[in-house]
């Protein structure tokens, strides 16, 4: 079966490419605005696409997969019409937060080079080979685990079965998901609201997005049990 590696991977390498040769072309005449341009079209259409077209066959065979372990759980199948938005839904932000966040990592390279006279082809080169080196692998594991745990959400609340949601830890885990273990919200709030602050060893973590389910944070692996 493919895997949100290969798929990440085959994405993050065309991007590595095609990003290079714009930046060579736009910045070897020294026209940011051109680049600009490029990389707006890029993120909003192309790159969008082959996302879209790479990455919708691993999503979907792993959706699948969650819905017959919480038939298997439950006893509730999630009707087709239901998954379907859900994949809708699921797709539309995980795009928009991916193409989001290159185009903010490029823009943000960009800025600091001018400030700090660096040569900008290099610095963002640089960035462009760290993400073959380690953005696929980081945003597989995420992705996989948030699939799962959104799926879960979204069937629990469809079920009536649940009226619950119980946060809970996987093997070691840090203090973040120590402090979220156990802690029960109703099917249609959320864990965490944006903004809030979760206090635990002594650190703090501020959240940006409405938690309601994991990840909290890369590499967490809690899931969610109902209550
Ligand atoms: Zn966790």
């Amino acid at each position: 079966m493919a895997s949100f590696r290969d798929a990440f991977g085959r994405v993050i390498r065309r991007e590595r490419t095609d990003v290079a040769k714009a930046i060579r072309d736009h910045l070897g005449r020294r026209d940011e605005s051109s680049l600009e341009q490029w990389l707006v079209r890029f993120y909003g259409e192309d790159h969008r696409q082959f996302f879209e077209s790479q990455t919708d066959a691993i999503y979907q065979a792993t959706q699948l997969l969650t819905r017959s372990q919480i038939f298997q759980e439950l006893g509730y199948q999630l009707n087709d019409d239901a998954l379907q938005r859900f994949r809708n839904d699921y797709r539309q932000n995980v795009l928009d937060e991916y193409m989001g966040d290159s185009l903010g990592q490029i823009r943000g390279i960009m800025k600091k080079s001018r400030e700090d006279g660096v040569d900008m082809v290099d610095a963002l080169t640089q960035r462009l080979e760290e993400w073959v080196e380690k953005r696929a692998d980081k945003l597989a594991v995420a992705e996989a685990h948030r699939t799962v745990n959104a799926l879960t959400v979204a069937a629990f609340r469809e079920s009536g079965i649940v009226s619950a949601l119980r946060w809970v830890t996987a093997g070691d885990s840090c203090p973040f998901c120590q402090e979220m273990n156990g802690r029960i919200v109703s099917v249609t709030r959320e864990f965490l609201g944006a903004g809030e602050e979760l206090s635990a060893g002594g650190r703090q973590l501020k959240t940006y997005w409405n938690v309601r389910h994991p990840p909290l944070h890369a590499g967490c692996d809690c899931s969610l049990a109902p209550a």
